[in-house]
């Protein structure tokens, strides 16, 4: 699933969700949220005895954690695509070597 899609299918899924779809004050603390509970996850991976070795709690955290954000730039218009080029573009300027397109 590339940028565009996960975007259309996070809006998507906002319209056929039985959860009335959070205000952007809101989706803000959920995006915090989900960052603090990737935190935990890559926490208890490094020391939990149970957990230890377990990335699985880390990839759905991180997966929660891609979807509030990408909801946020749905509700501004930005494209995460263009988004990630921007960034990519400014990392290898400062970084001085060529990019793969
Ligand atoms: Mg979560």
């Amino acid at each position: 699933m590339n940028f565009e899609e996960l975007q259309k299918w996070v809006e998507e899924d906002w319209k056929h969700s039985s959860e009335k779809r959070p205000d952007r004050h809101l989706q803000l603390l959920y995006l915090v949220e989900e960052l603090g509970e990737v935190m935990e996850a890559i926490r208890m991976f490094q020391g939990d005895k149970e957990r230890k070795n377990n990335k699985s709690d880390i990839e759905e955290e991180m997966g929660d954690l891609v979807i509030a954000l990408t909801t946020i730039a749905n509700n501004y218009g930005i494209s995460l695509t263009r988004a990630i080029r921007r960034s990519r573009d400014k990392i290898v300027k400062r970084h001085k070597y060529k990019k793969q397109t």
